[in-house]
């Protein structure tokens, strides 16, 4: 028996199965390496050949819509033709462009782009088995049950894989943050990552044991730890089908009702949420769409998105944020300046009220999908009442516009401003006279009242939720909702934290906007208090 351990905690969920090591090796065809003109004519091919096979799977996955654009990028074709012209091979060149991408998305300390770099070595890693002998399915002869073990596991990867067959994921490499982490915990899949070297001491057939509450991997246990396993397992399963059953269902605390909606960044992800019991989505984050391009999304594909996402939430209320980057949120062909501090600097509504015309354009896009359903729209980093005014005067413009055109929209759209920032705490009450909605962004407000940013494990100490600081703004926040009768959610990590749960609604807060795999613990916990 033998115990890895990390310290990342990436999916809180324990399985036992059996190793499934994922062998990526491609076979190496022996390669005489040709004039720079055969070089450049394998590497093309191979790139055509991928982008077809990316093109295929592209109708219904975001992740591959990504990648198409991605591969379409000059830049990386460039980066392999420039080495071959230096007189390397297609594939030593492929795989030093790619050594060399992937490192400098790697470098910049942003949880969006490094997801990109995933996203990029997936890219390069298809090309690479295009130029040598086509991709193979890595998981090919996954059985029920098993406990995938991989150096990484790539975006694309999900396409490929069967994840109701799937017992958990144990990786080398990745991060909490890394997409299959999210992907594992919205399903509730055990997972351990960035394991590193450790992974070396898994054979294709061990047993494991995988808690992922612990971030720990038992390696070939022995039958004490086996007992011990089952017994958790048995308890887990019990809350798990406790939490199911309430998921689903309307909740309550003294006969008052308390909503729980969920957080998307996807279409896919609403219908996900709406499936998982969520009572309509409390953020829709539309940056996703300005992230997932190389230009501007049009009125027109925004206008689709919305319109797809008010479908999928079948009746049940749609809140979108209008854009909310800068920060730690980069949009490349936006330009943003390099900022000494990014997130006291230019961003969310404060880009949107400058970029007058691209903030109609999303305006215009929601007020269209709002004749659809019940649609809101939300204004992210508010911190005076004349950025409201501003954001308010340009919606009733974009409503008048489109009133001139004869196109349909809701008159009565719901607004709302998220409290993120010290300042609209301290003026909640000149801003709820002015607006419909209030939804509480913990994220950001728990750094900027603690003055310590949200990704520094050096200040993790004093990013703190619970503080006494934090903790009366929520209730100078929710109180000034109440008397001005008008609604407040909260949409921060905090809400989707079942351990708060009960001081939440103790605060009188009757609204919580939580990620997918919080809606049945989150509405549990409420049924139980
Ligand atoms: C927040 O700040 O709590 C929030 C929900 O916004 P984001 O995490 O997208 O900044
Ligand atoms: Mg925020």
């Amino acid at each position: 028996m033998k115990t890895l351990q990390t310290s990342v905690v990436a999916s809180a969920a324990l399985a036992m199965g059996r190793a499934f090591v994922v062998s990526r090796a491609v076979d190496s065809v022996a390669h005489i390496k040709g004039t720079e003109e055969e070089e450049q004519e394998l590497f093309t091919n191979a790139l055509s050949v991928s982008r077809a096979q990316i093109e295929s799977l592209a109708t219904d996955s975001d992740i591959f819509a990504a990648h198409l654009e991605m591969i379409d990028d000059d830049m990386l074709s460039e980066s392999v033709l420039s080495k071959i012209a230096e007189g390397e091979s297609a594939c030593e060149a492929t795989a030093a462009a790619a050594e060399q991408m992937v490192a400098m998305f790697e470098a910049i300390d942003d949880e969006y782009l490094a997801a990109r770099a995933a996203d990029i070595k997936d890219i390069f890693a298809r090309i690479s088995a295009n130029l040598s002998g086509g991709v193979q399915n890595p998981f090919e002869g996954v059985e029920q049950g098993d406990i995938v073990v991989a150096e990484e596991i790539y975006p694309s990867d999900m396409a490929l894989l069967d994840l109701s067959k799937i017992g958990g994921f144990v990786t080398a490499q990745g991060s909490a943050t890394s997409h299959f982490s999210i992907i594992a915990r919205n399903h509730s899949l055990a997972a351990v990552v960035g394991l590193g070297e450790q992974v070396g001491q898994i054979n294709s057939g061990d047993t494991l044991i995988v808690d992922g509450y612990q971030a720990v991997v038992v390696v070939e246990p022995d039958e004490t730890t086996v007992n011990s396993y089952l017994n958790r397992k048995l308890q887990e399963q019990n809350l798990h089908n406790e939490q199911q059953a309430v998921a689903a269902m309307a909740v309550s605390y003294r006969g008052q009702s308390v909503t729980v909606t969920a957080n998307a960044g996807s279409v896919e992800e609403v219908e996900r949420a709406i499936a998982a019991g969520a009572d309509g989505i409390g953020l829709f984050r539309s940056e996703f769409i300005y992230m997932q391009s190389n230009s501007e999304p049009t009125e027109e594909e925004q206008y689709r998105v919305y319109s797809a996402a008010v479908r999928a939430c079948q009746g049940k209320p749609l809140t979108i944020r209008t854009l909310d980057i800068g920060g730690d949120k980069e949009v490349p062909y936006l330009g943003l300046p390099k900022e000494e501090n990014p997130f006291l600097g230019w961003r969310a509504i404060r880009i949107s009220l400058d970029c007058k015309e691209m903030f109609c354009r999303q305006l215009r896009a929601i007020l269209r999908a709002s004749a659809e359903g019940d649609v809101r729209v939300m204004f992210p980093m508010i911190v005076d009442v004349a950025e409201l005014e501003t954001a308010k005067s340009l919606l009733e413009e974009c409503k008048e516009q489109l009133k001139a055109e004869g196109v349909a929209y809701d008159e009565n759209i719901k607004v709302g401003v998220m409290i993120e920032t010290p300042a609209a705490v301290l003026i909640a009450e000149q801003l709820a006279e002015r607006c419909d909605f209030f939804s509480i962004g913990t994220n950001d407000l728990v750094q900027y009242i603690m003055a310590a940013d949200r990704a520094n494990v050096k200040v993790a100490h004093l990013y703190n939720p619970y503080s006494d600081a934090v903790v009366r703004a929520l209730t100078m926040i929710i109180t000034a909702a109440n008397s001005a009768g008008i609604e407040c959610s909260m949409c921060g990590e905090l809400a989707s934290d079942s351990n708060a749960t009960e001081m939440l609604i103790s605060a009188r807060l009757r609204k919580f906007s939580v990620n997918i795999g919080a809606i049945a613990s989150v509405k549990y916990t409420i049924s139980k208090l």
